[in-house]
């Protein structure tokens, strides 16, 4: 029950006052008009540093802050967030208790700077249920009495506005639901956007509660900041009607953009203060269906611009191919073609009657095989052989006509493309490959003859090898028997011419004896011929066969010294022998090394006049070669002369009259002989100043 102390008796200075709050009092229609001139009375006329008054609908309902003064918007809204039913709240507790209550500073629900604490008063009639309560923030623990009487007054008044109707609204329960069921957020406000009134629809997107979570407060927070901008801007555009504005606001719960539509109409209260009525209207939908429309025409624009490039881009594509093409529509006629077709399916510019009928002809061609295209049905492509004429030269083009159907999406036919290849070229190689394959006919045939008649030369010269053959060695055969029977008489004569000479038959005369040298000599000559042509034949006709023993070198040629004695002691020559470090004994032909080396030193005995000649002996143990060189001061050899000297019966003076005698055949057996062995014979040689003819030959025969 509400109850107050008995109140003091208020000093003259503020009757005055008192009275003024009265009348003022006596004038309200509604409980927010009481409660506004309340708390704007007490600051002036109780010390209060600010206050509010609270008041609930009806019991267990949440409070609703009615009027405030010297509080911000958001200690207003903290003021309301409770309900009598909340036991714990302290607010709560003195509705409950009807018995007004100080809160010190330190324990206020809600501290106000610079005041000592805050009074709680509750409001209502005497003896009844308080409906409210009037909140003072005071500098002083003492109620002011101005306080108790302002309580003990609007009390009452404030009652009596509830009971006949919704204290919030200031008007009544009928008219409160009939807002509430209006689906757009309805709001009274003042010009700067502050709510007096809202409905269910305008207090979920800006109002929330203490325990709202977090991301609703902040999005009220947002919504509310943004609607009051908007308000405060429609009020002060100062237009007399109605203005309307576009406000885009945030969904608490979803998070959501939301575009609203906002109608605001300036009203006057009851006290007549101007406040705006704002109907907020969601075209958050139509929003996006605009904003989908403009995106969807952008696309369309978007989409033409790519359609007309891609045309541009097809136009130089067809221009810069250089075979003809034409682009028909479904029934045929033509669309478009590029510059090689045009000379060839339109008039030239001054083409007379002639090519008007060669243009005729050609048009006539295509169309004859579109026509053949498009009854094909199913097969996307159709090639053709046309026979066309060129307008200007009346020269026939024989071309190749490959027509591809363009289909579309749902795969009906949009399109054929045509395109004509130039077969000329194409039958001219069919033409010369035909040509070439005539000749290469005729060539075959040719070479068959030529491998026949090859065949039979091949024939004819095998036989005539084996007949060679046969005569080579009937004539090594011949020659061997010649040699044997030249050779038996020539020892007889040179024996008897030698008896002769030692005087057998008796005393010579000096003409005599002289004529029996000549004969002599002649005779030996004559010897070494006949036994060098001799061993030739027996090397070739394969009848000198190797004799391999185990000799040493130097005693090989010491033998050879000693045979060449006598011809070097009528010489004039320094003869020395040379015998390389480790000469290992030798595994070869023991006679046959004898003879070449014989061979080469009687050559440079020969043809040395002074200076010396060395026979050189070594081995070479990394190929397992020996070496015996024979090394002469003598005449030499000119290059053009090296290699011929070592064939048959070739010297370098080969002329009658030459100084040096010889048969030619001493170096060709050497060579022949040089190879029995495995070997060869090398020659390094200067004109005038003299030559070393090497024998090489292995330590062992090698095996072949
Ligand atoms: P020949 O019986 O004529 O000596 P060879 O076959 O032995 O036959 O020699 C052929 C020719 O090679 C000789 O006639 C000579 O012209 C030249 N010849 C050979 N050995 C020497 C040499 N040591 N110095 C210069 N010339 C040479």
């Amino acid at each position: 029950m509400v109850s107050y102390a008995p109140l003091a008796p208020a000093p003259a200075s503020s009757v005055d006052a008192r009275l003024a709050l009265a009348e003022q009092l006596l004038a309200c229609e509604s409980a927010r008009g009481c409660a506004r001139a309340v708390v704007e009375w007490l600051p002036a006329h109780a010390q209060a540093l600010a206050a509010a008054c609270v008041a609930r609908e009806e019991p267990g309902a949440r409070m609703t802050c009615l009027a405030a003064q010297g509080l911000c918007e958001a200690q207003q809204a903290a003021l309301a967030a409770w309900s009598d039913a909340d036991s714990t709240h302290p607010l709560a507790d003195v509705l409950t208790q009807a018995v007004p209550r100080f809160f010190p500073k330190e324990r206020a629900p809600l501290p106000s700077p610079g005041a000592q604490g805050l009074f709680a008063v509750p409001l209502g009639r005497a003896g009844a249920s308080p409906v409210g309560l009037l909140l003072v923030w005071a500098s002083t623990p003492e109620l002011p009495a101005e306080v108790a009487w302002v309580a003990g007054h609007a009390g009452p008044f404030l009652a009596r506005q509830a009971t006949s109707g919704p204290l919030a609204a200031g008007g009544s329960e009928l008219f409160r639901r009939i807002i509430d069921a209006v689906t757009d957020p309805v709001l009274l406000t003042d010009l700067e956007g502050r709510a007096r009134l809202a409905n269910a629809r305008a207090e979920a997107l800006l109002m929330a509660g203490p325990d709202a979570s977090h991301g609703r407060r902040r999005a009220v927070h947002l919504n509310q900041r943004v609607f009051s901008a908007a308000v405060a801007s429609s009020a002060s555009g100062g237009q007399p009607g109605v203005s309307w504005r576009e406000v885009p606001l945030v969904d608490p719960v979803e998070g959501l953009d939301l575009l609203f539509e906002m109608v605001s109409t300036r009203v006057y209260e009851p006290d007549g203060r101007e406040a705006m009525v704002s109907v907020l209207r969601n075209v958050t939908d139509l929003g996006r269906a605009t904003q989908a429309l403009g995106e969807s025409y952008r696309r369309l624009r978007a989409t033409e611009r790519e359609a007309r490039s891609e045309r541009h881009r097809l136009d130089r594509v067809l221009d810069s191919v250089a075979d003809p093409i034409i682009l028909s529509d479904p029934s045929g006629v033509t669309v478009m073609m590029n510059e090689p077709a045009e000379r060839l399916f339109s008039l030239p510019p001054e083409g007379g009657r002639a090519a008007q009928r060669r243009v005729r002809s050609n048009h006539a061609t295509f169309v004859s095989f579109l026509a053949n295209v498009l009854d094909t049905g199913g097969s996307p492509r159709w090639r053709g052989h046309l026979s066309l004429v060129d307008p200007t030269s009346g020269a026939t083009l024989p071309v190749e006509a490959v027509a591809s159907k363009v289909l579309g999406e749902g795969g009906e036919l949009t399109g054929i493309v045509t395109l004509f290849q130039d077969r000329g070229e194409a039958l001219e190689k069919a033409r010369l490959l035909e040509r070439l394959k005539e000749v290469s006919t005729l060539l075959e045939a040719r070479v068959q003859v030529a491998t026949a008649e090859l065949a039979e030369q091949n024939e004819k010269l095998r036989r005539q090898a084996i007949q060679l053959e046969q005569a080579s060695a009937a004539k090594s055969q011949f020659l061997a028997n010649m040699s044997h029977e030249f050779r038996t008489p020539l020892n007889a004569i040179l024996g008897y011419t030698n008896m002769l000479l030692q005087g057998v038959s008796g005393e010579l005369t000096a003409p005599q004896k002289r004529n029996l040298t000549r004969i002599d000599s002649n005779g030996r000559h004559l010897l070494e011929v006949i036994n060098e042509i001799l061993d030739i034949t027996r090397i070739e006709a394969g009848r000198m066969p190797l004799h391999l023993s185990d000799f040493v070198i130097p005693e090989l040629l010491q033998e050879v010294m000693a045979e060449m004695d006598p011809i070097i002691a009528r010489s004039k020559l320094t003869v020395t022998t040379h015998l390389g470090a480790r000469l290992p004994p030798v595994h070869s032909d023991r006679q046959k090394v004898k003879q070449v080396v014989l061979n080469l030193l009687s050559n440079a005995l020969k043809f040395t006049h002074e200076g010396t000649v060395k026979v050189v002996a070594e081995y070479q143990p990394s190929s397992s070669m020996l070496t015996i060189c024979v090394e002469d001061t003598g005449i030499g050899i000119a290059p053009a002369d090296q290699e011929k000297i070592f064939e048959d019966f070739q010297q370098v003076d080969s002329s009658p009259t030459r100084a040096y005698g010889g048969t030619g055949l001493g170096l060709s057996i050497c060579r022949r002989l040089a190879d029995m062995l495995g070997g060869r014979v090398t020659l390094q040689s200067t004109q005038g100043q003299g030559s070393a003819f090497t024998l090489h030959f292995p330590r062992r025969p090698r095996r072949t």
